[in-house]
């Protein structure tokens, strides 16, 4: 049994802000002690990380990854390895990634195949939620013993026809199905049936270029999908989560919603904080970069999406991460922005972004892990284990030197992925040390983890509502 004490460090958990010791026992928070009083009280241990000066903050928990995703004619290029691996750098500690139902087969079988991928290969914990590109008897039937299994949530798909798309009734179905055994929908809210006509009528106009890819895909169209799901969700009885919520009108939505004290949800990104049409408009080719869906907004939208995290309308940042490289993969649309791969690669940054948020005066330093720890925790329920620094919980910890600076680049980031979508952005805020169930894989900016570390995390269902 490894003991360690990590010293000194303002201890920073969504609740509270305290000075403390923290003692690490067999991969658990044993204990916290106000600081220097840790060999007073008798604790020894095999190693002390000094985190004087530094912030003491639970590992990140990114709800929404798509690592080895076959999408578009290609696969995202981040592996379970190189994907869990780079998370860890950034200070993320658990990915719940998107296992995926491919359309006429099973759940299972999708189910078997991301445990394939994942299995023996993650430097950090993970789990996954189950996309349903196919909502038939059967499936609803196995969504009963994926919850059992600790797969408890179900992502669908209002975009993207022929592929994950699923119409109002099978939505329907599946609303009815989690509300009684206690899964929660996610939902990818955008009409795809009107983007698709919308995308035929700009590529025969000759507007092919990416920027055209954030024109189509209308701020109206994700509210008015953001709306249907609410209203279907309230006929199920069930509630509903609604995934990378970019648009102010969509907001507006949720904001409706849970005033009526619905059980409504949203998860907003790094990309629609940070970036917007702006970038889809580089010259060149550039923009397609940033080619993701739901797309970058025109940067005006930005200011409802910081009152909708500090107002709690939304929830929880995630990365949506899904790289794809720019050379050879974000090409595929060249002539034709609707064949560019859609995904933009962040799991690595999303701590330090929105630590950036805190600097800047967005957020507090408690919100700051509450939407990127603890509320994702408890909300795809991975809480007490993960999402705060409390005895008992996975010693899922960072260590975080809240004054060093850094410049984001494709050049020394660890994602597998040629371009960053932050490139040349100066943050202040730095992961210093890494422990991942009280053993270390950042040791000061040195990877020391291992593939094969991370384990499968069965999930509870949805804690948010008790
Ligand atoms: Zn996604």
């Amino acid at each position: 049994m490894t003991t360690t004490i990590i010293s000194g460090g303002l201890v920073i958990t969504a609740a509270d802000e305290t000075r403390a010791d923290v003692l690490v026992e067999d991969g658990k928070v044993a204990a916290l002690a106000s600081p220097g009083s840790a060999y007073a009280r008798g604790w020894s241990a095999d190693r002390t990380i000094d985190a004087t000066g530094k912030y003491v903050i639970p590992g990140g928990v990114d709800a929404h990854t798509h690592f080895e995703l076959p999408f578009g004619g290609t696969s995202s290029s981040d592996t379970f390895e190189t994907g869990t691996r780079a998370a860890a750098w950034g200070g993320t500690t658990t990915v719940v990634d998107f296992a995926v139902q491919s359309r006429g087969r099973a759940l299972r079988e999708g189910l078997d195949a991301w445990h394939a991928k994942a299995e023996g290969k993650c430097a950090i914990d993970y789990a996954f939620h189950m996309i349903l590109s196919d909502v038939n008897d059967g499936s609803l039937k196995e969504m009963d013993l994926l919850v059992g299994e600790g797969v408890t949530s179900f992502k669908l798909f209002m975009a993207y026809p022929g592929v994950f798309y699923s119409d109002d009734g099978q939505i329907l179905r599946a609303m009815q199905r989690s509300a009684g055994n206690g899964g929660l929908i996610m939902m990818h809210a955008e009409n795809g049936i009107a983007i698709d006509v919308l995308v035929e009528q700009a590529l025969a106009a000759g507007r092919t270029d990416p920027r055209y890819h954030g024109e189509v895909r209308r701020a109206l169209l994700e509210a008015e999908a953001t709306h249907r799901a609410v209203q279907l969700a309230r006929v199920a009885g069930s509630p509903l989560y609604v995934v990378h919520v970019s648009a102010e009108e969509a907001v507006a939505e949720l904001v409706q919603a849970r005033d009526k004290g619905l059980p409504v949800f949203g998860e907003t990104c790094p990309q629609y904080l940070f970036l917007s049409t702006d970038n889809l408009a580089e010259p060149g080719f550039e923009g397609a970069k940033y080619v993701c869906s739901t797309p970058l907004r025109p940067r005006e939208h930005q200011a409802a999406l910081w009152r909708g995290l500090r107002s709690d309308d939304l929830q929880v940042v995630s990365t949506d991460h899904c790289p794809f490289c720019f050379s050879g993969q974000k090409e595929l649309g060249r002539g034709d922005f609707s064949k560019i791969p859609n995904g933009l690669p962040g799991v690595e940054n999303r701590m330090d972004l929105l630590h950036q948020a805190v600097v800047d005066g967005h957020i507090s330093r408690r919100r700051w892990i509450e939407i990127a720890c603890a509320a994702p925790a408890r909300m795809f329920g991975l809480a007490p284990h993960k999402g705060t620094i409390t005895p008992g919980a996975d010693a899922d910890i960072v260590v975080y030197d809240p004054h060093a600076t850094q410049t984001i680049s494709a050049e020394t980031h660890h994602m597998n992925v040629d371009y960053s979508a932050y490139e040349g952005r100066r943050v202040t805020g730095q992961v210093e040390t890494v422990l991942s169930r009280g053993e270390v894989v950042i040791d000061r900016r040195r990877f020391t983890g291992r593939a094969g570390h991370g384990r499968f995390v069965p999930r509870a269902t949805c804690q948010y509502l008790n």
